[in-house]
């Protein structure tokens, strides 16, 4: 592939139908790859076996046809992709970035500070410098002792962080599986992904797939968080009002509708004489309207099914 094409994707997980932020970071990874005459990949995130179900996987293509969003080439799936997985961790380890560590989510609960309300737990580094005598390896955790991260997102601007305070994270679970953070950096990777446009709710992940990326000399994608969608009141959506689905929503005949609210969330007015046009004719506007730079201005904004 010639190196100065974008290449963009969208990678939901199968553990529900589609909903209205999924929505949101489809349309905007689609405009963002497609306005730069680039490819958009469609990757199913489906590592956390137990929780996806091949019919939501189903729901998210028929839903994703329907709204005209077309993907190039065939769908990839995270379950095909474990040697590469086991790959990068083996490299993981050989630089010595990675240790296992024997403590339980109890035991982590109880010896660990949450910082802020509702951050999630840190783990307070107890196997870093070996296990503890008699303990049996359980996951494999990256250390993060004093590794300052910086990249530039297109929305928000330069973000600095100290990665240690996420905690050192785990890249290979207990059970064998390997983690998210790990699965998405060698799955980009691979495919040569260069541009994630996704929801702010992984802003916070961002930080340890860049020096996941870094660790394994890979270059950094192009990043852009888009704002969550939010009931009225600012609230969580419920699930009624949040799904996008034919399965369970009947949303059946209202995709055009959908489809010009998500454009006028990421920040493009869809014209009067546009109003009755299909799920096509809009993106075949929206393509040559969209300006990536209006990502900047975008903010959080509600969806109010009444409206
Ligand atoms: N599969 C993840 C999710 O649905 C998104 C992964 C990503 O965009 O990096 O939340």
């Amino acid at each position: 592939t010639d190196p100065a094409q974008v290449i963009g994707r969208f990678a939901p997980s199968p553990t529900g139908p589609l909903h209205l932020g999924s929505l949101v970071a489809a349309l905007g990874s689609w405009l963002m790859a497609r306005r730069a005459g680039g490819q958009w990949l469609l990757r199913i995130d489906d590592l956390d076996g137990p929780r996806c179900r091949q019919e939501f996987e189903d729901d998210i293509l028929r839903t994703l046809e329907r709204f005209g969003l077309c993907w190039d080439g065939a769908v990839t799936r995270q379950r095909d992709n474990t040697v590469a997985y086991a790959g990068a961790f083996e490299r993981l380890r050989e630089l010595g970035a990675v240790y296992p560590c024997s403590c339980s989510r109890a035991e982590i609960a109880r010896s660990a500070s949450a910082p802020h309300p509702g951050e999630e737990i840190l783990y307070p580094g107890t196997c870093r410098n070996g296990l503890p005598a008699g303990r049996e390896p359980k996951a494999w955790r990256l250390c993060t002792t004093g590794v300052q991260i910086a990249f530039d997102d297109l929305r928000h601007g330069r973000i600095a962080t100290a990665l240690d305070r996420s905690g050192d994270f785990v890249v290979k679970r207990a059970e064998g599986f390997f983690a998210y953070q790990l699965a998405v950096v060698v799955d980009d990777h691979l495919s040569g992904v260069n541009q994630v446009v996704r929801g702010d709710d992984l802003l916070d992940s961002t930080p340890r797939q860049v020096w996941l990326h870094q660790l394994l000399g890979w270059p950094l994608p192009q990043y852009c968080h888009l704002p969550l969608v939010t009931a009225p009141d600012g609230g969580k959506l419920s699930k009624r009002d949040n799904t996008v689905s034919l399965a369970d929503g009947g949303m059946a005949g209202k995709e055009s509708e959908l489809l010009i609210w998500a454009l006028d969330f990421l920040g493009l007015a869809v014209p009067d004489a546009l109003r009755g046009a299909n799920c096509a004719e809009l993106l075949n506007w929206a393509r040559e309207a969209f300006v990536p730079d209006q990502m900047q201005q975008i903010s959080a904004s509600s969806f109010s099914a009444a409206a």
